[in-house]
Order: structure tokens, then sequence, then C-alpha cells
């Protein structure tokens, strides 16, 4: 990571300076314009909304309380990341919890169980003796028929995890014989928590880099919270990079349409006001659902394009609910293990700008929440009524001496009957496509950030990288993106453009446009 944005920052002097237009203003576009100005580029980022961070976003209520897009989790093992946060001497912004994970137990309501990281233990000796402490979820027997069909993925490495993604979760678990139950207690939450699905559906790879980031290195799994909102605290300060060297950040631009030249190559950008912008290179750090209905007519027909007939967000809903009184909870994510909801945080502790020492916020990841997802509900197409009346049942269900649900929101009396918190207020952010859907064979596809186009490159956290759809990938996505440009500036050579697969190659030349 560090290596690259030394790379970057040491092209600054060098070579002819490109002007480049970036349609995006999420993690990605913005990392992509931070490290083109870094290189002495001249970026100009088009954000459609009027707010900076695509999924991070964030914005006031009428009360004056945060509402976010998604509850965020930063790891150790995010390495240009931290990188960032380090080169815009922000990283004091970031909350480090103590390094354990905390699941509830299902059958014990109220009850939690910690996989805890000894300090001084290096990875992967931590992980395993974290997990061979915990006597709650797993047994010994469970716990060593684990381990054998994981360890390859520590000994082959990438090579081992790439070739697993024709694999589901349960697929490669039947595959090598683990106990069914390790999915119940550890795979669903895991798989939720990495792409809002179920185990059934998603791809072996995802679990398995993950786990590959997570072991090895010692702080890999220890997680932290950003001190308050995304767009202040992490995109405002990029913002202020990019113009400070050059660059703009424009808000509500959105891009109607990629003008293309009778080459392919890319002219301009029609903007939904009718203007056009023209720069010598252009960028995508759109999501990959947008990116399709946005491809111009002239590449319908190239290989590269038609990948991303392959790639597909997953939707998600993030809630935020707010109780009369503070809850018991606990300084950390929490690992929610019910079937309806992923991972949740009391904010009002876990977060400084949000503490509040009377009353508990708490923030949860409602997934799976359509068929594809898992499950055989659609609720992403609930009203908000549904959705929270099904999460208070979970809750109540979770915790029943903390929070009732024998009486209808908004609370009418001081307190719940026996004395457990009520439901003051709430707010459901549904996003119907998030990160692209993780489920087996997907990795081949996700394109690299160099395309055929000689001026058009992509970013986003979905294009091809060694991270996930997530936080990192959408920074790491966006770097490697400033990275071709500058490359190309310098007529240096690139990376190379990522093959594509033959079945791509044969449905593209029979394809006809809608
Ligand atoms: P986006 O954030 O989608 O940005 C794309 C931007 O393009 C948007 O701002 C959009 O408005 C803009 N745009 C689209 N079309 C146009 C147009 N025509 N013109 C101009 N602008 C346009 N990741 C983690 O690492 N950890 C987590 O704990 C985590 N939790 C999550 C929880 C939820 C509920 C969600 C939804 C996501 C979570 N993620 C998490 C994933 C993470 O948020 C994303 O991977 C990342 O933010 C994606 O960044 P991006 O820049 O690639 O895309």
């Amino acid at each position: 990571a560090q290596a690259l944005s030394q790379k970057l920052s040491s092209l600054a002097w060098q070579g002819e300076k490109k002007s480049v237009a970036i349609i995006g203003g999420g993690l990605s576009g913005l990392a992509c314009a931070k490290y083109l100005a870094d290189a002495g580029h001249t970026p100009l980022v088009l954000e459609a909304r009027d707010v900076l961070g695509g999924k991070v976003s964030a914005w006031q209520d009428e009360d004056g309380d945060w509402i976010e897009t998604g509850l965020h989790i930063f790891f150790g093992a995010y390495p240009n990341m931290m990188n960032l946060f380090a080169e815009l001497g922000i990283h004091d912004r970031l909350q480090w919890k103590v390094h354990k994970m905390i699941f509830a137990m299902q059958e014990l309501p109220g009850e939690f169980t910690t996989f805890d990281f000894i300090p001084g233990i290096p990875a992967p000796f931590n992980f395993g003796l974290a997990i061979l402490l915990n006597q709650k979820m797993l047994t010994l027997q469970e716990k060593l028929q684990t381990a054998p069909p994981l360890l390859p993925m520590l000994i082959q490495g990438q090579d081992f995890i790439d070739a697993q993604d024709e694999l589901s979760v349960l697929d490669f678990m039947r595959k090598y014989g683990m106990p069914d139950r390790i999915n119940e207690e550890v795979f669903i939450s895991m798989a939720k928590a990495l792409d809002f699905i179920d185990p059934d559906k998603l791809s072996m790879t995802v679990v398995l880099t993950a786990m590959n980031r997570f072991l090895n290195e010692d702080n890999g799994l220890q997680m932290a919270f950003l001190d308050g909102n995304q767009p202040d605290r992490l995109c405002a300060p990029m913002k202020a990079h990019i113009e400070a060297r050059g660059g703009e950040v424009r808000l509500k631009a959105p891009v109607k349409e990629i003008m293309t030249n009778e080459d392919g190559s890319v002219s301009g950008l029609l903007m939904r006001d009718g203007t056009v912008i023209e720069a010598d290179v252009y960028v995508s750090a759109m999501p990959v659902d947008i990116m399709k209905r946005m491809t111009p007519k002239r590449w319908a027909k190239m290989p590269f394009f038609r990948q991303f007939d392959e790639l597909e967000g997953i939707p998600v809903i993030n809630l935020h609910m707010w109780f009369d009184k503070k809850l018991n909870t606990i300084d950390h994510l929490c690992f929610s293990r019910s079937p309806l909801l992923s991972v949740y945080a009391d904010m009002s502790t876990t977060c400084k700008e949000y503490f509040d020492d009377e009353k508990s916020m708490l923030e949860l990841v409602f997934a799976p929440c359509s068929p594809l997802a898992g499950g055989n509900v659609n609720w992403i197409a609930k009203t908000d009524e549904e959705i929270i009346d099904a999460t208070m049942g979970e809750l109540a269900r979770l915790f029943p001496t903390e929070i009732a649900n024998d009486d209808r929101w908004p609370a009418t009396k001081e307190q719940g009957p026996k004395g457990q918190a009520r439901l003051i207020k709430f707010a459901v952010v549904k996003t119907p496509r998030s990160v692209y859907a993780a489920i087996p064979g997907r990795n081949k596809y996700r394109p690299s950030q160099e395309t055929p186009i000689s001026n058009f490159v992509l970013a986003g956290d979905w294009t091809s990288q060694k991270f996930l759809g997530s936080m990192e990938g959408a920074v790491l996505g966006g770097k490697l993106a400033a990275e071709v440009i500058a490359d190309k500036a310098l007529g240096r050579p690139t990376n190379g453009l990522k093959a594509v697969q033959p079945d791509i190659v044969t449905a593209a030349e029979s394809y006809e446009a809608k």
C-alpha cells in the first residue's frame, strides 16, 4: 500500500499532466482523485448527489441525528485504508476496539460469547488460540474437523483461494467434511457480515480471502469505528487534499451519458443539465449496476464490457433505532447470529460523535434482504414499519430482559412493562444494489481498472483487486485506476488488461443491444 502511494507521489514532477474527469464521489472516486492529485494530475470528481461518500454517505434528520447508509467497520487488515488515514493526517479519528469478536448466543438470550485475541501472540496463532479458547461455540472435535480444510489456504495462498470461487461456502463444507454446526455457529454470521448473503449463496473464495487477510497480520481482525459521520470525518479531508493540489470535487453533478468518438474513445461527458465536460482521461467510479446502464452503445459488443452482465449489486438495509434508555450494551461490534440481522452496534457507546449516556441508538444491518441473498422474503420491498416490527421481534427475542416488544412504538410510557427499553424513533435506509453479490464464480468477471478504451479507466470496489467489495476494495480500486493513468501518461507499461473469459467472448459476438 505504502509503496504504491510512494510511486504515485514520486511521479508528481515527471511527464505530461492530464486532466481527469471522474464519475462518482464514493470512496473509490475520491481515492482515485487523491492519488492522481498526488501524482501531479488534475482530477475533477463529479458526484450526482448533494453528499459525498456513496455507500458511506450520511445526512442529518430534522432532529440533527445522523443517518448513515451503512454501519461501517474498519479492520487492521485494511492496508490501503490505514495508509490513506495516515497520509491525510487523520488516523486519530479511528476508534480502535479491543481485539476480539463478539457473538450473541442464540440459545442463551442476552448472553454473548467471544473470540479473544491475546496481545503479543503473532498471527495466525492468535486466531487459532482465540478459537481454541472459546468453549461456548464449538466442541474440540468440531474445531479439529474445521482446521484441516483451511490449512491449504495458509500453505498455497491465493491460488488455493481463487480455485474455490466456483463453490459456495456450503459446497466447500460438504466437499471437505466440515461439520454442519460450523455453518450455524460461524459461517452464517460471517457470510452476512462480509456480503449480506447466506452461506449457501456466498462464494467460498470470499470467506477464505477475508480469513487469509485477517490471519496474515497480528492485528488483522482488530476493528475500528470512525469517530463520527463519514462525509465530514473522512470524505471532507479527501476533498480538501484534492482541492489543495489543484483538483476539484463537484456535488450535484450527475453524468447522463458517456459520449464517444467514432473510434470508440470517450469524447466527453454529457451532464444532466445539458453541459458537456471534456478531459484527457475519464474514470467511472460508479457501482457496476449503474455502469451497465451507462455503457455507450459503441462498446456494447466488446467482451470487456459484457463481463459486467455477470455482476450485480446485492440489496441491504441499514437500521437506526433509538431507545428511551441506555441499554446494557458493549463498546464493540456484535454479530447477532439472528436469521434476519447481521452485525450491529450501540453507536451511543461505540462512536464519539453519537455518544449519549442516557439513551441508546442501535445501528443494525438487516440481511439477507431478498431471495437472491438468501431466505424467501423480499424484505427490500417491505415497508419501513414491517422491517422495524420484524427487527423488534428479533431484538426482544435476543435480549428479553432489555428490550420490550409487547407495546407498539412510539413509546407512550416512560419505559417498557418490566423496565425494558422502548423504541422511540427509527430510520430505515435501503440500498437495493450495494456491493456486488459475491455468489460462486464471479471473481473471474471482475474487470481490470485498465479498459480496452484508451482514455477510459474503471474504479470502484467491484473492479479486480485482492479485496472484496469493501471500503478497502474501493480505495485500492481507485488507487489502481490512478496508477493506470499515471503510468500511461509517462508512456510506461501498465499492469495490463485482465483476460476476458471465453464464455463472455462468445456471448459478446451474438449480443444485440436492446
Ligand atoms: P459507491 O460508494 O457506490 O460510490 C459510487 C458513487 O457514484 C456514488 O456516490 C454515486 O452517487 C455516484 N454516481 C453514480 N452514478 C453517477 C452518475 N451518473 N453521475 C455522477 N455520480 C454518480 N465496507 C467495509 O469495508 N466495512 C463495512 O463494515 C461495510 N459495511 C457496509 C454496510 C452497508 C449497509 C453497505 C451498503 C456497505 C458496507 N460496506 C462496508 C461496503 C462499502 O461501503 C463499499 O464497498 C464502498 O463504500 C464502495 O465504494 P465505491 O466508491 O466503490 O462505490
